[in-house]
């Protein structure tokens, strides 16, 4: 069957030889070729997220870590800065475990920055702040950095990073931009299957889940935290996903993180330059994303269409996130896409618009 090359922000392209691992003889979850495997994982997932912190593999998607982190991390009133869907989506789930928040928001397309941050910090109301560091909805890349700063005047507060579309695509320092949580699902720039999520979570965050009630169970930090000591996971895990996870670690090391990044930027500064020609950007040019282009619709192209064309190439781009379909579409340059790839996806998109 004829396959469509994804160029969409998660899931993305996986690898052959990443899928040929997965059907890997099943092993016991609480066998010592388990344990083996999960000590294998570990320490290469600390390199990439450049932590000492703890690392957990949560058999979830994404948004399962968020909903986690809430319930471990928020006990007097969270701060969700919203800048899209994704970051929207942290608000809600905090209301939804019942815990006290506020949003701070900006229009889409902009992004949030450290003095907002300070400003509603400085109120003294919050003990966690959420961050989604690249608002796949809309292309902007928060500069953490900066944020990350800030946080440091206020180290009481539960810093949770969401990473998941620019975690390995991005150089994210956990430990030096004292990161308590940070967060990501394997479909984006480790460009594996979706179904699995890992986690770095700071001895600051566990000491403050002991301190609060009704952390759940699925996600309870403290029960993974007992697992870890075994090399094991709480509950059953997807074992040929971390099979997949263990080998694209080795792939990505082996490639060299920094060659990684290196890679991605240079595929994000094609996409931009075909944007500048022929386009705009969606978010402010400020801060754009390294991992996907969100371009802005201004030649009233439609986008439905131009999938439909690239589909008998076998290939597909993302429209617009929810109110932003038509107004806007997005290119993804993330996980194991390179520069070639990028070049015959815009040889095609230029064919096929007569640009
Ligand atoms: C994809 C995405 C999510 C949701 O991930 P799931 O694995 O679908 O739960 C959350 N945040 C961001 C920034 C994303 O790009």
């Amino acid at each position: 069957m004829a396959h469509k090359r994804l160029f969409i922000p998660g899931p993305t392209e996986v690898s052959k030889d990443i899928l040929d691992v997965m059907s890997t003889p099943m092993i016991g979850h609480r066998s010592k070729e388990f344990s083996a495997l999960y000590e294998s994982v570990i320490p290469k997932a600390k390199k990439v997220l450049y932590t000492d912190n703890k690392v957990f593999l949560s058999t979830s998607s994404a948004t399962g870590l968020m909903e986690g982190s809430i319930r471990n991390c928020v006990k007097e009133r969270a701060l969700n800065l919203v800048c899209g869907a994704f970051s929207k989506r942290w608000h809600l789930i905090t209301k939804a475990n019942g815990k006290e928040a506020d949003a701070v928001e900006v229009e889409m397309g902009q992004a949030i920055t450290a003095e907002m941050v300070k400003d509603a910090l400085k109120t003294g109301k919050y003990d966690a702040v959420t961050l989604v560091h690249n608002e796949t909805s809309t292309g902007v890349m928060n500069p953490i950095e900066e944020i990350a700063e800030v946080m440091k005047e206020f180290p009481d507060v539960c810093f949770l990073v969401d990473a998941v579309s620019s975690m390995s695509g991005v150089k994210i320092e956990v430990d030096t931009l004292g990161i308590d949580v940070c967060l990501a699902g394997v479909q984006k720039c480790f460009a594996l299957p979706p179904g699995f999520a890992i986690c770095s979570v700071s001895e600051k965050a566990l000491k403050k889940a002991e301190t609060i009630d009704n952390r759940g169970y699925y996600f309870d930090f403290l029960t993974f935290l007992k697992y870890d000591g075994k090399h094991q996971t709480p509950t059953t895990p997807v074992i040929s996903l971390i099979y997949a996870f263990d080998k694209q670690l080795d792939r990505m090391l082996e490639e060299g993180l920094e060659n990684r990044y290196a890679r991605h930027l240079e595929m994000a500064n094609y996409i931009r330059d075909w944007t500048r020609e022929y386009f705009d950007f969606f978010p402010d040019e400020k801060y754009l994303s390294v991992t996907l282009t969100a371009v802005k619709n201004t030649r009233s192209i439609s986008v439905a269409d131009l999938n439909t064309e690239l589909a008998k190439k076998d290939a597909v781009i993302s429209n617009g996130y929810g109110k932003l379909k038509e107004k806007s579409f997005r290119i993804a340059h993330m996980g194991d896409l390179t520069l070639d790839d990028m070049k015959w996806l815009i040889s095609q998109i230029n064919e096929i618009l007569g640009l």
